[in-house]
């Protein structure tokens, strides 16, 4: 497909930019940092991944052949983003009395699922932080000489040894939380651990032999070591959420730099997705008190109204979590659901219409991924008088493509989600319901009432003359 030039935002240059692959050969490379699993992602986490499934699907959609990794931190972040504090990995498997690997396991696996929920596509390859262990070492091997210096607590990169640290980050602020190290004896603050030595006489669950002793990988080193090996230095795209920009990126920076002995930052765009926030400020894990995904879906609310929300904002923008903002998106999908299923059965034949829907989607997503700018495009599609169904069924195609609502294949039943809390079933819904109606065309109100009442007690909420003729919904909170 030729279309619009694709612009993206490079937190680099903090500047929009055109974007070519580096090597049209070899298609386009993404890395995105993956979840670090020691407990459920959280919606904001979910976030930074629709995200990366946009821009791939964008990619893909524009015809670029596309390579896209994502890790899994299963070792090395600490419950700091700097260098102390307990491995996060560590420290829930001494709280919940298991070993790492069945916590890891545990957590993957329902990541992976929630990013099925969501319709997220699978990347290219998962890398797994522990299977890179020997590649880890090698790598901090090569860039030691030069670049580090051995405490009795590890390995440290000395960040005064390549050029402009911390550019990514733009301006320097020692005293953001993290900055300040307890670590004694670093050479300066920004300095950060390339190996952690196992602390004498302590045995951990996760420590491999080094030539620095027995120990484990310092956070920033899996991502650096997995992205040159499966996507070649420089590649095209680095992906993360915003607060990788401040430590874990330009730590990441400095290691591609040690390692290639040249100025290249590794990745040709830094990309960031900016936070999903609640009324508390940024949603995070360590803080506790989050939402997942599953409490969505146990409630009764579709994932891919969660997947709606997320798009209905730029990326780079602020998005607030609440229940009404969720509440608005779920009433969006269920328009267009309606819209979709009311569509006359036909086949997309009508390939090539003379409207200029798929040029204004492209123009959208091309500006640095303007999903915002795609929907309402969407509503006004499904909604146009002039448009064949065919037509419509075409072009809905390239929507589910670019957007991943999987409009083609929903429908009222599915988006109608029992709570996991309801004591009865859809089927026993569906027939009280018919029961109610027929109460009503007889006048027995009472009756009517007292099914309605006896609904709502099994967490289900009747609606009466709903405009989108919806007859029932999970009774949310409770
Ligand atoms: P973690 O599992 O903590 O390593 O985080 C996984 C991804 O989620 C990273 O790219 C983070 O930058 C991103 N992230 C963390 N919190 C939020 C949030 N509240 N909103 C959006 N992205 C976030
Ligand atoms: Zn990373």
């Amino acid at each position: 497909m030729t279309g619009a030039p694709l612009t993206l935002y490079n937190s680099l240059t903090r500047s929009l930019e055109a974007f070519q692959p580096l090597d049209p050969e070899k298609g386009v490379r993404v890395y995105s940092c993956g979840p670090t699993v020691y407990n459920y992602a959280h919606l904001g986490n979910l976030r930074a991944y629709v995200f990366t499934d946009t821009l791939s699907r964008v990619l893909t959609w524009k015809g670029f052949p596309l390579t896209h990794v994502i890790n899994i931190t299963d070792v090395g972040h600490l419950t700091s983003d700097a260098d102390v504090g307990d491995d996060k990995m560590e420290a829930a498997a001494r709280s919940q009395a298991k070993s790492i690997w069945d916590i890891a396991a545990h957590y993957t696996a329902a990541f992976k699922q929630n990013i099925a929920d969501l319709n997220i596509r699978q990347p290219s390859r998962w890398s797994v932080a522990t299977d890179h262990i020997a590649e880890m070492i090698d790598f901090a091997e090569k860039i030691a000489p030069e670049h580090c210096y051995e405490l009795d607590t590890g390995l440290y990169f000395d960040s005064t040894t390549v050029p402009d640290y911390g550019k990514l980050a733009g301006s320097q602020d020692d005293t953001r939380e993290g900055r300040i190290e307890a670590v004694e004896g670093k050479r300066h603050p920004q300095d950060f651990a390339i190996w952690r030595k196992s602390p004498p006489g302590e045995q951990r669950q996760m420590e491999w032999d080094s030539p620095w002793g027995k120990g484990a990988p310092g956070w920033h080193l899996e991502c650096s070591v997995m992205s040159i090996k499966y996507l070649g230095a420089p590649f095209d795209i680095h992906t993360g959420g915003i607060d990788h920009r401040e430590i874990h990126h330009p730590n990441e920076i400095a290691q591609n730099q040690a390692f290639c002995g040249c100025s290249d930052t590794g990745a040709h765009f830094w990309m960031h997705n900016n936070f999903l926030v609640d009324r508390q400020g940024k949603m995070s894990k360590s803080k506790g008190g989050f939402t997942t995904l599953q409490s969505l879906i146990d409630a009764g609310v579709h994932p891919l109204a969660y997947r709606l929300m997320c798009i209905s904002a730029q990326y780079r923008s602020e998005l607030e979590f609440s229940a009404e903002n969720l509440a608005a998106a779920l009433t969006r999908l269920k328009r267009l659901v309606m819209a979709v299923r009311a569509l006359p059965l036909s086949p997309a034949t009508d390939a090539s219409g003379d409207d200029d829907y798929l040029a204004q989607l492209d123009a959208a997503v091309s500006d640095d991924l303007n999903t915002p700018r795609a929907l309402p495009l969407l509503e006004a599609m499904v909604a146009d008088k002039k448009l064949t169904a065919g037509r419509k069924l075409a072009l809905l195609v390239h929507f589910d493509d670019v957007l991943g609502l999987n409009l083609l294949n929903l429908d009222r039943q599915s988006l109608r989600m029992r709570p996991a809390a309801a004591t009865i079933t859809a089927e026993e819904i569906e027939a009280r319901l018919i029961e109610r109606k027929e109460a009503r065309a007889a006048k027995d109100f009472a009756r009517s009432d007292a099914i309605r009442d006896e609904l709502t007690a099994a967490g289900v909420e009747v609606m009466d003359g709903d405009p989108l003729g919806w007859d029932w919904k999970p009774a949310l909170g409770g």
